[in-house]
C-alpha cells in the first residue's frame, strides 16, 4: 500500500461509525486525490474556489466537494453548479449570495455557521448572537435555496489539549442551542464539522460528526509565497 491509501485507511480506522471524513486536497495534485478515490473515498474539500473548480472538471463526478475556506461572495457562482456542502457561511450576505447563485443553478445547497471558537482573532466565524440576527432575519426566512445543515468551527492552534476540548465543546453547545431554537423538528440541521489533523480525535470525543483532515492523509503541504 502506498502512504495516501495507508493514512487514509488509519484515519478513517479510528473515526466512529457516522463521523464523515472530508480529505482536504487543497495544494494536492489531482493524482494524490485519485489515489485516495481509488481507496474508496468521495469527499474532499478544498478552500479556493479556482483550485476546486479544476479538480471537479478534472475527477470523477461522484466525488462530492466541500468548500471549506474562508469563501468571496464574488466566487460562489463558479461552484454553485456542483458544491456539495459550504462549511464556511459567516455573513447574512454571503448565505444571500449563495442562495442566489443556488437558484440559478436549479439547486438547494447545504450551508454550514462558521462560529468563532478560538483564541486567534485570524481566525473567522460568527458569534451566536450573530447567528441569531441572520436566522430570525426575514432575509433568510425567504431563501428557498440553501439549506442550513449545521455549525462549523476551527479551534485554537495549540499543545493545550484542554483548551481544544473547551473550545469543541463550546461549538457543540452553540450546534445544541440553534437546534433546540431554530431546528427541532428538522432533520436537515445535524453536522456538527470540527477536527483537523492535530485535534479530531478530541474533535470526535466532543461530539463532532464531520472532521476534515488534511496533512495526516496527503502529507504536509507547501505553499508558494
Ligand atoms: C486546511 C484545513 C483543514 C485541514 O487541515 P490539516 O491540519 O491539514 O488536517 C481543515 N479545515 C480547514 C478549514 C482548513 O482550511
Amino acid at each position: 500500500m502506498s502512504s495516501v491509501t495507508e493514512n487514509l485507511k488509519h484515519v478513517a480506522d479510528s473515526l466512529p461509525a457516522g463521523v464523515t471524513l472530508v480529505a482536504v486536497s487543497k495544494t494536492k495534485p489531482v493524482e494524490m486525490i485519485e489515489e485516495a478515490y481509488r481507496a474508496g473515498q468521495r469527499v474532499f474539500g478544498e478552500n479556493k474556489v479556482q483550485e476546486m473548480v479544476e479538480k471537479h472538471e478534472r475527477l470523477p463526478k461522484d466525488i462530492e466537494w466541500h468548500m471549506i475556506g474562508h469563501l468571496q461572495t464574488n466566487k460562489v457562482k463558479y461552484m454553485a453548479s456542483f458544491v456539495s456542502l459550504v462549511h464556511g457561511v459567516e455573513s447574512l450576505h454571503l448565505l444571500e449570495t449563495i442562495n442566489k447563485e443556488a437558484l440559478k443553478a436549479g439547486r438547494v445547497i447545504p450551508c454550514l455557521l462558521q462560529f468563532h471558537i478560538a483564541l486567534e482573532d485570524t481566525k473567522f466565524g460568527l458569534t451566536l448572537d450573530e447567528a441569531r440576527e441572520i436566522l430570525d432575519s426575514e432575509a433568510y426566512r425567504q431563501m428557498r435555496n440553501v439549506r442550513v445543515a449545521g455549525v462549523m468551527g476551527m479551534a485554537t492552534n495549540t499543545d493545550d489539549e484542554a483548551r481544544i476540548r473547551r473550545e469543541f465543546r463550546h461549538l457543540k453547545e452553540i450546534f445544541d442551542t440553534l437546534k433546540r431554537d431554530y431546528f427541532p423538528s428538522s432533520p436537515d440541521f445535524k453536522e456538527v464539522s470540527m477536527g483537523m489533523s492535530g485535534d479530531y480525535l478530541i474533535a470526535v470525543q466532543e461530539g463532532s460528526t464531520m472532521v476534515r483532515v488534511g496533512s495526516s492523509i496527503f502529507g504536509a503541504r507547501q505553499y508558494n509565497v
